[in-house]
């Protein structure tokens, strides 16, 4: 007849703690930390051991009476990742714990690193203690360990006014009404927008206001990563437009189409915002959209 296993239960606990002497050496590195510094022992052959030991590991020699205040930042010398802290950890958060040789120790301390995420920390990142407020003269004196200060996020906002001259004041009034304004140079024949005076290739005057169409095509396009107030979503393409009837392109937004699918000749549209809401600004075009006419070659 099978048994069944016998199984009992056994729990080793101290309650209330279970009381031991530090000896000399551990005991001056807990008093240290207690007063929020961290120190470790020179041995015989002058490293400095962090945590201090009473003997040189390496040679098995008693170590020196001196001791050396190390830190308080050290170097990562490898890590490991807890996803799923335990109730008995220092952070109840996953965080790594990391082996950190402080600088001027010649051995590495463990303790625990609040990094955030595991790329965040890998052998040679500099970290540094944060102190607990109450010491007791223990290793949680130090209640945990963070990545040095790499980078800060600082608020960026500039302003502009800004005055428009004659030639742009007019074209930004079109765009209010719905129309490209562009300019015709007599002598070379040649219309350019944003309607402006004179001519950059021959330097003639322009007198010649011309209307154009809403419509043309892409000459050429960058696909952006970073966002944009003004695009629909990341990544948007921003492109250079030849309008139907203009000799040089402008830049504007594409949208209404996946990134990806934006190509050079692709014929657009610009997608205005309502009437009612437009002002003498280029704000007044969304960004342009295709057309669905075959592509056009430039
Ligand atoms: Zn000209």
């Amino acid at each position: 007849m099978p048994s069944e296993p016998l199984v009992a239960q056994h729990v080793l606990e101290f309650p209330g703690g279970y009381t031991r002497t530090t000896g000399p050496v551990i005991g001056r590195f807990l008093t240290e930390l207690r007063a929020g510094r961290i120190v470790g022992v020179r041995t015989a052959e002058g490293r400095v051991l962090v945590p201090p030991l009473e003997y040189d590991p390496a040679t098995g020699d008693s170590v020196t009476d001196e001791y050396v205040e190390v830190g308080p930042a050290g170097t990562v010398t490898t890590c490991a990742w807890v996803t799923q802290p335990r109730e008995t950890h220092p952070l109840d958060r996953p965080f790594a714990w990391a082996l950190i040789r402080l600088d001027g120790a010649d051995t590495a301390l463990v303790h625990a690193v609040d990094a955030g995420n595991p790329k965040a920390l890998r052998p040679g990142a500099r970290v540094w203690p944060v102190w607990r407020q109450e010491r007791t003269g223990s290793i949680t004196d130090i209640s945990h360990f963070v990545p040095e200060v790499t980078r800060i996020v600082s608020p960026v906002r500039t302003e502009y006014r800004l005055q428009v001259g004659g030639a742009l004041k007019t074209f930004l009034e079109g765009v209010e009404r719905g129309v490209f304004l562009g300019g015709r140079c007599a002598s070379c024949d040649k219309v350019y927008v944003p309607y402006r005076l004179s001519c950059p290739q021959c330097g003639s005057v322009i007198a010649e206001q011309v209307e154009l169409p809403d419509t043309g095509t892409i000459a050429t396009f960058a696909i952006n990563n970073l966002p944009d107030p003004r695009a629909p979503e990341v990544p948007f393409v921003s492109a250079y437009i030849l309008l139907d009837g203009a000799d040089i392109p402008m830049i504007a937004l594409v949208g209404g189409v996946p990134a990806h699918e934006v190509r050079q000749g692709m014929r657009v549209r610009a997608d205005w915002v309502p009437e009612s809401e437009r002002t003498p600004s280029m704000a007044n075009i969304r960004w342009f959209a295709p057309t669905g006419e075959p592509d056009r070659e430039l």
